[in-house]
């Protein structure tokens, strides 16, 4: 396989909105140390991180490499790599994947997938990893659902939103999915949920208290963040966990921590990377989610591929809520 000295990329060179983003087509390749291989992507998951990253939420370095997850084939090999060879193809979990090629280390968070996958198979696997992994660890670890337990998942038409519903309901417990349109929660019934709260015309306070006979939830999974916080510490129930880990809306405020004495709540605020901190735990959620996938339990939705040159679109369609499931980036070849 030959490697150009240059490469497309996505990137930003200083924080601000969408007009920041620059697709750039003689960006270096990197080159790899002894631990670590080059892969050349062919599908990146789009994840609403980047826009974090984009704004300036969270720090970043300059220029900036979007992407945190892809499905690439290994274009070469560092020295001490015995696990992994050229032409193996992966998935894996790490920075600058909205790029042709990506270091990564060969020990890290990748796995080899079967070679002859086909193209479907290959954009799920693509924009599998971070949505899957973020709600298979949230719902054992940050809360671990109970069979039973009602728990309430906002944004539930999302790419997080279906794989919260599909594996909530799967563990016996009963999904309240908000969302903004009668067809982002036809999406989340699909999914598994079994009451449905039209975000933009319903007050999710007063139907949740309906559904759980005014006991309120077990669990709040939060990804909007801003703006459903107040709603979700007000229908969590007494010793309920409320599950706050994102920012689609903006950054939850500061809050007085003494408000949660009155119904002795847990919160939390959890980030995926810090359930898989080492080798064990990776290999031992990574195991499980392809378990769930291979066995139908877990259904990814590519709702739309956008060429590598568009990811501005994706990236105005996704913050615009104007999307589902999830979405992957074809990566030129
Ligand atoms: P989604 O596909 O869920 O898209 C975001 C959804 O949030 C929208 O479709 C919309 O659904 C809802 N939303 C409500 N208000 C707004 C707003 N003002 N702007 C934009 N969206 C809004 O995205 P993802 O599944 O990729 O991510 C969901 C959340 O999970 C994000 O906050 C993300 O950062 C977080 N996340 C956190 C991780 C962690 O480790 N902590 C890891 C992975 C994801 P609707 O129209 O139905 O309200």
């Amino acid at each position: 396989m030959t490697i150009p000295s240059t490469q497309k990329v996505v990137l930003f060179r200083e924080n601000g909105g969408l007009d920041v983003l620059r697709y750039e087509e003689d960006f270096p390749v990197p080159t790899i140390s002894a631990s670590q291989v080059l892969i050349k992507n062919q599908y990146a998951g789009v994840n609403f991180i980047e826009a974090y990253f984009r704004s300036g939420l969270y720090p970043s370095e300059k220029p900036y490499v979007l992407g945190r997850e892809a499905v690439g084939v290994i274009a070469a090999v560092g020295k001490d790599v015995t696990n992994l060879k050229q032409g193996d193809r992966v998935a894996y979990l790490g920075g600058s994947s909205f790029a042709q090629y990506t270091a990564a280390e060969a020990s890290g968070k990748i796995f080899k997938l079967d070679a002859d996958i086909d193209e479907e198979t290959a954009q799920v696997y693509a924009g599998l990893l971070i949505n899957g992994l973020t709600t298979l660890t949230f719902i054992n670890e940050s809360y671990k659902v109970q069979k039973g337990d009602y728990i309430l998942v906002h944004a539930a038409a999302g790419g997080c939103g279906l794989l919260f519903a599909q594996q909530i309901l799967a563990k016996g417990a009963h999904v309240i999915a908000t969302a903004s349109s009668p067809e982002k929660l036809q999406l989340a019934k699909e999914a598994g949920a079994e009451f449905l709260i039209n975000s933009s015309t319903e007050d999710i306070v007063a139907r949740v208290k309906e559904i759980t006979h005014n006991k309120g939830v077990e669990a709040v999974y939060d990804g909007i963040g801003k703006d459903t916080f107040e709603i979700s510490l007000e229908v969590v129930a007494r010793k309920g966990t409320l599950v706050s880990f994102g920012n689609a809306s903006g950054a939850v405020p500061p809050f007085l921590i003494s408000r949660l004495l009155a119904k002795n709540v847990k919160v939390l605020r959890p980030s995926l990377f810090n359930y898989l901190a080492d080798q064990e735990e990776w290999d031992f959620y990574s195991q499980e989610l392809l378990r769930l996938v291979k066995e139908g339990i877990l259904k990814q939705k590519i709702t739309k591929v956008y060429p590598l040159a568009e990811y501005r679109q994706a990236a105005e369609d996704l913050e615009g809520r104007k999307t589902t499931g999830k979405l992957v980036l074809e990566i030129p070849q």
